[in-house]
């Protein structure tokens, strides 16, 4: 057998796909997952690796092992609060007992759902913990400053990737609690992290064209520079 995610020996594929997500990228797993939702994790794992390696000659591994450790990948139906069964999520430090570094998936997530998700824990390692605002400094914040918003006087001052209230912006399933104009506009690791999954994917979404240069450019130095 010739598979890209499994040596064909040893345990069944699950079994060797939860072992790499551990051992490679240290992501543990809560709960049981199917063969194919498994793939599509290691999937996004390696698209994310292979374009960070091409940005740090080769060092994506490591980059992604100081970005993106540590975390728990539950499904979205064991999330201690309320969550639509259609949403993917995390929510870094926000309500306690929720677990900081845990990702919540639909078993209908997408490579590029998952890779914001995983952005936006790029953005918890990379900032500080200060109460009451939760997490901030990071490198959502940084790309928020940037892009000319103001996380203080204006939480939602960010520069929209499209004219104001654009219908097209539907970047998620229809129905979706989020499939709002406004989404990725109103905080600063969405908007970080719908960028990033767009650089990853950029045929994943209908409205890439929408995404500024600028922002491209500045994430794409923060993966080198934080990578020294
Ligand atoms: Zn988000």
């Amino acid at each position: 057998m010739d598979d890209y995610f499994w040596d064909g020996q040893c345990h069944d594929q699950a079994t060797y796909i939860t072992k790499s997500l551990k051992d490679n990228y240290k992501w543990n797993l809560k709960g049981k997952w199917t063969v194919e939702e498994l793939r599509r994790m290691i999937q996004t794992a390696y698209d994310i690796q292979n374009y960070v390696n091409e940005l740090t000659g080769g060092k994506g591994l490591e980059w992604m092992n100081r970005n993106m450790s540590d975390i728990l990948i539950a499904h979205s139906s064991d999330a201690p609060f309320w969550l639509p069964n259609d949403r993917n999520t995390n929510f870094p430090g926000w309500i306690s007992g929720t677990g900081e570094n845990t990702i919540y998936l639909t078993s209908g997530f997408t490579p590029a759902d998952f890779a914001h998700e995983l952005a936006e824990q790029w953005d918890l390692h990379s900032s500080n913990y200060s109460s009451p605002f939760g997490y901030i400094g990071g490198v959502a914040d940084s790309l928020n400053l940037v892009e000319g918003g103001n996380i203080w006087s204006s939480p939602f001052g960010l520069s929209r990737w499209w004219n104001n209230y654009d219908t097209n912006f539907a970047v998620v399933a229809p129905g979706n609690l989020f499939n709002v104009s406004s989404y990725a506009n109103t905080s600063s690791e969405d908007y970080l992290a719908e960028a990033f999954s767009t650089m990853i994917y950029p045929d994943s979404q209908q409205f890439s064209s929408g995404m500024p240069t600028s922002a491209e450019y500045y994430i794409k130095l923060w993966i080198m520079y934080s990578n020294k």
